[in-house]
């Protein structure tokens, strides 16, 4: 038996694990003990990922050969790599010349390795002149990568995992760590036992499973964070518990701030947010007076219309009492997916350059054109998730290149999703499964390396960057998604007719090592971190020639990546949800995961052991809720927004509040169907959701839909 360490591929955690093999079939999978993201533990995802990759499931689900498809709707049928990508090239190559570089776009994924993404980022902004490549990053932490930079000048969580030891004060919101991040929460549970003296805080309108570790439980009205935050930072004022000291010394712009939280009065507070103002008190005392304060969040947070906001005003307050920069004290951004911070690292955002420059920057523009070795790279912002999906819906966008993720079920408003997808000249689905919804819209469909057969890096919610490394042989015909992308260049540049060598690539590593280049100088420098170097162990950012390790925790000298060195508390005002229930959709539907699976299932959804915890979808209801609605438990509902319906099973629950409902966001086409506004077919929850995002972060508010739930 063969052992090889690698990571796992799921959650932000980052864990890393040991894959036992036998020949070209992985039987086993324990988690490293020497990894310092779990120490050897995993969570059911990550323990049953052998199970995943068995021959049997293997040839069910995966996608083993290059496959065409010659109209729409017809079966695909097989294809050769050379015929696959020749074509591919031709016809974008095509798109460009007649339309230009903007008619084609580039969706992405953070789950895929940092390697991958460099070499899609490069393809679509050195190559082919377009910043039209966007991620499902974008629904996931680019509020908080725009929280970041407006507060402390840079896209790096300041915290790291080992702060946990150190926090006595844990103020946890918009995230159900306990779920969504199950090894880290085992961490706070040992924090909780070492140290029983420690609080934690918990706001989210659910009382979830990490509720049960909470001293205090905010259950606030959902979308309402900003108002919470400004309450507690207007009760930390008025009892003297801001640091003056600290503002003074390291911070701008607390005294405009100060001015927009004198109106945010405890009562006003406690009627918008739907809390006590003792709650609200005991909130902001130990928030503010523990000797450390740790804040946690995710999605709650990012997935909304006010995203940046919230994170923004949640860093206004680590600003405003000195909590960061020293052990324990810091804002946390928990990453959703595997590697989220990895995409961000490389600029694989429409409105990124490589190594956290910005596109906005004629000199990082000249920086990165230079590094590429290509004449420039376009000025004009790229189009963001949900603003390239109706891009294509309207015609302007032509070509899509798709790799690993599925908008066909993830994505906001599928309706326009699926007319998008439909209304392209042209789509490429570059997937290792071959049972995503999205693979049925695809011209062309390229098999991709997946956990286990690929070779590369990943970073974790604490900067953190592993191995992934393969355990067995390529499948069928699969290739490293970083090799689809740098072939399909190559043969793109020759149709174009240029002859620079720009994708000369032969492994994963001479890809790491020109990304590892580009970072030299910048805020997350890695040019001390070769391969070799995290052979031996995961390393965290920066890490700089000639260091032997990364930091742990940022800012501690109180020294910020702004120009004058000084953070900034941004001054963002309350806004509500883009779609306050009303009379006629009386319900606020929140979306979330469930502990046992991971996004649309195409990996988690083969295993029936997974099914054992949540067995099939349900809407969560107050029962208070059902019993005005006479509905029985179980009973068939439709949960009816502007833009669709879907039809459930209703579920009677105390930990949802009265008028509100939660839907789990991982079933789709076999598990729950629905229909549009316009009586198309669809399935998921994203039936529901709203397109409306964040206008500094464009993340949509996949949180938050007004609905009506009726009897089916
Ligand atoms: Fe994988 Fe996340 Fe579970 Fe760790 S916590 S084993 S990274 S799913």
């Amino acid at each position: 038996m063969a052992e090889t360490r690698s990571t796992c591929p799921y959650c932000g955690v980052g864990c890393g694990v040991v894959i036992e093999s036998e020949g070209e079939q992985i039987t086993g999978v324990r988690g490293d003990p020497d990894h310092p993201a779990n120490f050897g533990r995993l969570c059911t995802k990550g323990s049953t990922l052998h199970l995943t990759a068995t021959a049997a499931v293997t040839m069910q689900t995966r996608l083993l050969q290059p496959m065409r498809r010659t109209q729409r709707g017809a079966k695909p049928q097989t294809i050769g790599w050379d015929a696959a990508l020749d074509g591919a090239a031709e016809k974008f190559a095509q798109v460009i010349r007649d339309h230009g570089p903007d008619a084609v776009g580039f969706y992405v994924s953070g789950q895929l390795l940092t390697e991958d993404y460099y070499v899609f980022n490069k393809l679509a902004k050195g190559l082919v002149g377009t910043n039209n490549i966007d991620t499902n990053s974008r629904l996931c932490m680019s509020s908080a990568v725009a929280g970041y930079k407006k507060t402390l000048g840079a896209d790096a969580p300041p915290a790291c995992y080992d702060d946990l030891r150190h926090a006595q004060c844990l103020f946890i919101t918009g995230s159900n760590t306990a779920w969504a991040h199950p090894i880290l929460f085992r961490r706070i549970e040992d924090a909780k036992a070492a140290n029983p003296a420690m609080k934690i805080v918990v706001a989210d309108p659910r009382r979830t499973d990490t509720c049960e570790i909470a001293d205090l439980h905010l259950p606030l009205q959902p979308g309402t964070d900003v108002m919470l935050f400004h309450g507690m930072l207007h009760l930390m004022l008025w009892e003297g518990w801001t640091d003056a000291a600290y503002i003074a010394a390291h911070t701008t712009g607390f005294d405009e701030l100060k001015r927009t939280v004198r109106d945010c009065t405890p009562e006003r507070v406690a009627q918008i947010c739907g809390i006590s103002k003792d709650d609200l008190l005991e909130a902001a005392r130990l928030f503010a007076t523990s000797a450390a304060t740790l804040s946690l969040y995710c999605q709650g947070l990012n997935q909304s219309s006010s995203g940046t906001a919230k994170n923004a005003a949640l860093v206004n307050l680590h600003l405003a009492t000195g909590q960061i920069g020293k052990p324990g004290a810091g804002p946390f951004s928990l990453t959703g997916q595997p590697n989220a911070m990895g995409g961000r690292e490389v600029g694989g955002l429409a409105n990124l350059l490589s190594a956290h420059r910005d596109l906005a920057n004629p000199a990082h523009r000249a920086e990165v054109a230079a590094l590429w070795g290509v004449p420039s790279v376009p000025e004009k912002p790229g189009k963001t998730a949900v603003e390239m999906f109706q891009a294509a819906a309207d015609g302007e966008i032509r070509a899509l290149w798709i790799a690993c993720t599925n908008p066909a079920q993830s994505m906001p408003d599928q309706a326009t999703v699926r007319r998008a997808l439909e209304r392209c000249e042209f789509v490429v689905v570059q997937e290792a499964f071959s049972t995503t919804a999205t693979c049925d819209y695809a011209d062309l469909l390229l098999p991709a390396t997946t956990w286990g057969e690929k070779d590369g890096t990943v970073t974790n919610s604490e900067r953190r960057i592993s191995r992934v490394r393969n355990a067995v042989r390529r499948p069928g015909e699969t290739r490293d998604d970083w090799a689809i992308a740098a072939d399909f260049a190559r043969r793109l540049q020759a149709q174009l007719g240029s002859a620079a060598t720009l994708f000369p690539y032969a492994d994963a590593e001479s890809v790491w090592n020109e990304h590892r280049e580009s970072t030299r100088g910048r805020d997350l420098d890695i040019t001390g971190m070769s391969y070799a170097m995290l052979e031996a162990a995961p390393q965290q950012w920066p890490l700089r020639e000639g260091e032997s390790a990364g930091r742990a925790r940022l800012y501690e000298d109180g020294v910020f990546p702004t120009p004058d060195g000084r953070a900034r508390f941004v001054d963002v005002a309350y806004k509500p949800v883009a779609e306050p229930r009303d009379a006629r959709h009386p319900f606020s539907l929140t979306t979330g995961r469930l502990r046992d699976q991971w996004h649309g299932m195409s990996r988690t959804g083969t295993l029936g052991r997974l099914f054992g915890h949540v067995a099939e979808p349900s809407v969560q209801m107050h029962p208070q809720d059902m019993a005005r609605r006479q509905l029985r438990e179980g009973e068939l509902v439709h949960v009816t927004s502007r833009r669709g319906s879907i039809v459930l099973p209703a579920a009677g629950s105390t930990d949802v509040g009265l008028s509100q409902a939660f839907i789990a966001m991982h079933w789709g086409g076999e598990y729950l169907s629905g229909r549009s506004s316009t009586g198309e077919r669809l399935a998921g929850v994203n039936v529901l959701t709203t397109p409306a995002f964040c206008p500094d972060s464009k993340q949509p508010e996949l949180k938050h839909a007004a609905v009506k739930i009726l009897k089916a």
